[in-house]
């Protein structure tokens, strides 16, 4: 299993007192699915994917990514888990913008202080299409095409699974759809897992599963929906609040 959360919950303690952002979520992600987390704002959706992939700590419950408990990790194994077995990509991409391309998937690896193999990057770059743009840099890439660096530099060491915060949300439809088939693409060709957070009906039904979160709790889940009935689901909760 690629992640198992197990009554995972967390608070935040504010001035206007305790928020509950997570109630208490068990759930698993089995290895080369692709799940979509969808949920009306403030539902928890965020909270889930930071704590799930460990860049967060739970209030209760736990975190296990590939057999391997977080809570039992101290911050130095933490930190190599992060870097190792978990990828991440945003919605802004967050690329740095004076690197190419290759340089962008590079470095995180270089940061860590090994040596990233230049034929390693070049096959990343090719596995989400971009076999020719390796020595661009961001501003010559389209949204779509940046956000596509940002897929190959997360999945570069070959990660239990890969979270994704809301990766279209800045992209218009076509590159939308152009992130979609590669993420579909990856799960299915390559057995990559595959856990996004996405307000988009057409988004969320490219992926197997899709959980819905209400108030930090699971309040349904949807297997193989088209995107109509996504909409009409998330339609339904969000009346319901
Ligand atoms: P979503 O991603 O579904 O919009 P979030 O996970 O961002 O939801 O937030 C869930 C709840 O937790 C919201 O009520 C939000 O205001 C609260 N929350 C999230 N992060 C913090 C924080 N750092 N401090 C205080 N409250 C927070």
């Amino acid at each position: 299993m690629a992640v198992e959360l197990d009554d995972l919950g967390k608070t935040y303690d504010g001035g206007a007192g305790t928020v509950t952002a997570l109630g208490g979520v068990t759930t698993s992600f089995g290895d080369g699915t692709f799940t979509a987390v969808m949920g009306p704002s403030g539902s928890g959706k965020s909270t889930l994917l930071h704590c799930a992939a460990g860049l967060e700590t739970p209030t209760t419950g736990q975190v296990t990514i590939a057999g391997t408990r977080l809570r039992d990790l101290g911050e130095t194994a933490l930190t190599r888990l992060r870097r190792d077995r978990i990828g991440f990509v945003f919605q802004e991409f967050n690329l740095v913008s004076s690197l190419t391309a290759a340089q962008n998937v590079a470095l995180p690896v270089r940061l860590a202080g090994r040596k990233a193999d230049g034929s390693a990057v070049r096959s990343a770059l090719a596995a989400v299409g971009l076999a020719d743009r390796a020595g661009h840099r961001p501003r010559e890439l389209s949204g779509g095409q940046q956000q596509r660096v940002a897929i190959a530099r997360a999945l570069f060491t070959r990660p239990a699974v890969l979270f994704a915060d809301e990766p279209t949300g800045a992209l218009d439809s076509r590159s939308s759809q152009q992130v979609m088939t590669l993420l579909r693409e990856l799960v299915d060709g390559h057995g990559r897992t595959v856990v996004m957070v996405t307000h988009d009906p057409v988004a969320a039904a490219v992926a197997d599963r899709v959980v819905l979160l209400v108030d930090g709790r699971i309040a349904d889940e949807l297997t193989g929906a088209d995107a109509a009935s996504v909409a009409d689901r998330m339609t339904v909760l969000e009346r319901s609040c």
